[in-house]
């Protein structure tokens, strides 16, 4: 009986082996500073990846909070999405120090650095961080531009392919289904807001500015006076009286910003306070990078038809 026992005990054994190597590949871990990348990279990676976004829908991309629990994701991260130029400078870097992780350091192919693809706007012809401004680099909102999400989406397949070349065949095909649908929505939301071609509105921060030249529309003034500035009294003043001058009826806030600063403009000019937020989950059914937008367009066009 001995010898049957043995080979019984090798045959399990064999079979173990051969169980594990017929597994399913492990899934790259990402890591997105921001919840719009890491809508993105769940589009590119599919069941591949498994993808945590370190700020909430909720806060401000340039002051998020940094806790403990950021440095066991980054430390275990394949891959770390960004959106550099200055976006993150307030939080970040400290935890990338600590987190001591070579696969997501700069260079390496876990590194991805969103802006470094993208025509920045409003970059300074003299580089400035004295006054507080947080845009020193050029403005960092861009994802709002589906043009620039096709970018960066095709950024994020190249690496991931890099990082698991065994499964980039279907990240390039993910990332060609990506861009399909984004062509055939950005039509459909250009039509939508076509009406309002040339419309004036007025934003909290400055960070509509690519969703407004891609969509034609025109920021007159923020109620900040420079990007991270609070509002102050002399800046709302004038940008009451601009808005006055142009018309301009609609205020766009996101929901970590002043509210109620909004309001008491908006209440001297005659607008409407738009709570507008740019990151997917911020507000139910918008978890996807194409909902989002969907949102967004919707509600800006609603808005500005009730304000013709
Ligand atoms: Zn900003």
């Amino acid at each position: 009986m001995q010898p049957i026992g043995i080979l019984g005990t090798a045959a399990a054994a064999l079979i173990a082996v051969s169980g594990a190597g017929t597994s399913p590949p492990k899934k790259l871990s990402v890591v997105a500073t921001t919840p719009d990348f890491a809508a993105l990279a769940r589009e590119i990676g599919g069941d591949l990846v498994v993808v945590t976004a370190l700020a909430k829908p909720t806060e401000d991309p340039h002051f998020v909070d940094a806790k403990p629990s950021h440095l066991v994701t980054l430390n275990r991260a394949d891959v770390l999405i960004e959106g550099g130029a200055e976006l993150e400078l307030g939080w970040l870097p400290p935890l990338l120090d600590n987190a001591r992780n070579g696969r997501i350091a700069a260079g390496a192919p876990g590194r991805i650095v969103a802006s470094q693809g993208i025509t920045m706007l409003e970059v300074p012809a003299r580089f400035d961080r004295s006054k507080g401004d947080v845009h020193s680099l050029g403005n960092p909102h861009f994802l709002l531009d589906p043009l620039n999400a096709k970018i960066i989406a095709a950024q994020i397949a190249d690496h991931f392919g890099q990082v698991n070349p065994a499964a980039a065949e279907t990240f390039k095909a993910n990332l060609k289904r990506f861009d399909a649908t984004a062509d055939q929505k950005l039509a459909e939301w250009q039509k939508q807001l076509e009406p309002y071609r040339g419309a004036k509105i007025v934003t909290y921060h400055k960070d509509f500015v690519y969703l407004a030249q891609r969509f034609n529309l025109d920021i007159v003034e923020t109620l900040e006076p420079k990007p991270g500035i609070a509002p102050s009294p002399a800046h709302l003043a004038k940008v009451v009286s601009t808005m006055q001058a142009t018309k301009a009826r609609v205020i766009l806030v996101q929901p970590y910003q002043n509210r109620r600063t909004a309001e008491t403009v908006a209440r001297q000019t005659g607008a409407v306070v738009l709570d507008i937020p740019q990151q997917p989950g911020a507000i139910q059914n918008t978890a996807t990078y194409f909902e989002l937008m969907d949102y967004l367009v919707r509600t800006l066009a609603a808005a500005l038809e009730a304000k013709k």
